[in-house]
């Protein structure tokens, strides 16, 4: 059993033109030290995902079955008030944009201190102060910063800041949605390498949420694929880059440069992911898969896992059912 295990998670949205799931079945599980990715086009779930299971979501999205387990303790059934402990403690989140997680009228020493003393039983207020000073020294700020109001600061800098309240309880677990995408890529480089390395020396885990698949074949251990609510491929970037087996993966690896690889052309995926509202029967990815057959839009393709990880394609796996299905598809 990892560190979280996700069994079948879904989140459903109520929209004007009906209810959908943004997550249909998700599952994946992630083992303590470990940097696991979650990649796709926008409005796949990845965020989603995420913050269902760092209960952040807000209506009209609610999490509506599958199960969360948390170092072997089920997350889904607890209360809001249950579940405090783990929040900062035990799990912590960084957001997308540094603005969404500061206070932008209170000093960040402030902040950060307030997250030490709400959290910590026990602690004083200048063992507080002296905590603030150690984790902006660990995201490497000089602790003269803690004065500042977050508008004095660079955007790296806040995302640092943000970085460092999220390792204040030294939590278990870190999920970063996008941590760096509102920034240059020279600060991009800088925060990334100062996460991995805090990973390195301080053992956490970190669910690392990002549709920069190169940056995420970098950094992370074991990445997963999802397209239109569905994990569709996990394996680690030695796999994927080795030979990604669903075509969706293949696809999106298609679509970026390669830095190190011999030249080739740069291809996008043709078509859209399809409404969530009315998906279709079958594999979701079948109206921009090259390899689509019949059964391909009769039956939903069932994860294989196996040493080269996980994919849920009908081109894949010994499962009975698909053999007989596509044999049957082939003899309408
Ligand atoms: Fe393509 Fe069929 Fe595999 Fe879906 S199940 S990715 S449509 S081959």
């Amino acid at each position: 059993m990892g560190l979280l295990d996700v069994s079948n998670l879904q989140v459903e949205y109520e929209s004007p033109r009906g209810m959908f799931k943004a997550v249909d079945g998700v599952s994946f599980s992630i083992e303590r030290g470990e940097m696991f990715g979650l990649a796709g086009e926008s409005g796949c779930g990845k965020s989603t995902t995420a913050y269902g299971i760092s209960r952040l979501l807000r209506p009209p999205a609610r999490l509506a079955g599958g199960s969360i387990v948390f170092d072997g303790k089920p997350l889904t059934s607890l209360t809001e008030a249950e579940f405090r402990p783990y929040r900062w403690s035990r799990i912590s989140v960084v957001l997308q944009s540094a603005m969404n997680n500061l206070n932008p009228v209170m000093r960040i020493g402030n902040q950060l201190t307030d997250v030490i003393l709400a959290h910590g039983a026990g602690v004083s207020v200048r063992d507080a102060l002296r905590r603030a000073e150690e984790l902006l020294a660990l995201v490497e700020m000089p602790k003269e910063k803690l004065a500042s109001y977050p508008h004095e600061l660079s955007g790296g800098m806040r995302q640092r800041v943000v970085i460092a309240m999220s390792l204040a309880l030294l939590p278990e677990l870190i999920i970063m949605d996008e941590p760096t995408t509102a920034l240059d890529v020279v600060t991009q480089k800088g925060i990334v390498s100062r996460i991995v390395e805090l990973k390195k020396e301080l053992g956490f885990s970190v669910l690392f949420i990002t549709h920069d698949l190169p940056l995420m074949l970098e950094i992370c251990d074991r990445i997963g694929i999802m397209y239109a609510g569905k994990m569709v491929e996990v394996g680690s970037a030695e796999q994927l880059l080795g030979g990604a087996r669903h075509p969706y993966t293949q696809g999106l690896l298609r679509s970026f440069p390669s830095l190190s690889g011999p030249k080739v052309r740069i291809e996008g995926i043709p078509g859209s992911p399809p409404n969530l509202v009315e998906p279709p029967a079958g594999c979701r990815f079948q109206s921009r898969c090259p390899h689509a057959t019949d059964v391909c839009s009769s039956l939903e393709p069932s994860a294989i896992n196996d040493d080269r990880g996980m994919v849920a394609c009908h081109l894949y796996g010994s499962g009975e059912g698909n053999h007989e299905a596509i044999a049957a598809s082939q003899s309408r």
